[in-house]
């Protein structure tokens, strides 16, 4: 049998399971805030154009609007300035091959329960690989954190106060490991940013759009369901809409993940 044909047999066996690490898209959706002076993204909005009425008798559909930075979204290298000048840097002119790969999930839920500031180091991430196996290249590495079960709470999974955002995500060293001695196609979060509610004090700020997006890699928020992938096994299927000079875009993310036999 070829690759494809037992790759479609075993899906449709359920040998293979399809896990869809995506929210759901409402105007309730948490948008990302930043300070009030900066411009900002819109939320997700939605308008009927018709539904089996006199607008449309046998149709039903609607207008959307929202920032390309909306709800589970894809950020392209051009969405930061240390990927401002890279070939192939926006939605429409990324190599679609870098769209998928094999996915490495880091299990940080407890830490991230007991710190929402909780930053993911470079010596964790030996541990995991001492467990697992290297983080092979090519690979996107997800950080699960389990902050997609606050999304029911939108204060709580925004966790602001005075002195800012407050969620879990990369340290500095983490992100240099990833994308420079492992060759990683992207990094993923639960949280509405790649990086921590706080990583502006961090050195370079913002770590992994600063780094990730100058080297030519991605970045994708706001993921579900990683609590349903194994640490390793799974692929991922990530294609952002191919918007002109697009510098994100909410997609839908997918995960295959072999059963237990
Ligand atoms: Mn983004």
């Amino acid at each position: 049998m070829s690759v494809l044909a037992e790759f479609a047999a075993a899906v449709a066996a359920r040998r293979i399971r399809v896990v869809d690490l995506t929210h759901t898209l409402d105007p309730q959706f948490p948008a990302i805030v930043l300070q009030a002076e900066l411009g900002q993204a819109a939320p997700f909005r939605i308008e009927e154009i018709s539904r089996y009425d006199e607008r449309g008798s046998a149709w039903y559909w609607n207008n959307f609007t929202c920032s390309e930075h909306t709800g589970t979204h894809f950020d392209a290298p051009i969405h930061w300035i240390s990927g401002r000048y890279l070939p192939n840097n926006a939605t429409d002119s990324i190599p679609v091959e870098d769209l998928m790969g094999p996915a490495c999930v880091i299990d940080c839920s407890a830490e991230a329960a007991l710190d929402a500031d909780f930053l993911l180091t470079k010596e964790r991430l030996l541990a995991w690989e001492a467990e697992h196996g290297q983080i092979p290249a090519r690979a996107w590495v997800l950080m699960r954190t389990d902050w997609s079960k606050k999304i029911v709470d939108a204060v709580a999974y925004q966790n602001f106060d005075e002195a800012g955002q407050h969620t879990p995500g990369p340290s500095v060293d983490a992100m240099q490991f990833l994308v420079f001695e492992r060759q990683v196609l992207g990094f993923g979060t639960e949280t509405i940013g790649t990086d921590a509610g706080q990583a502006f004090h961090l050195r370079p700020p913002h770590p992994a759009h600063d780094l990730l997006h100058g080297a030519g890699r991605y970045g994708l928020q706001c993921l579900n369901n990683l609590d349903q992938l194994p640490a390793t096994g799974a692929y991922l299927v990530c294609p952002p809409l191919k918007i002109k000079q697009g510098s994100g875009s909410p997609l839908r993310v997918l995960a295959f993940v072999e059963s237990a036999v």
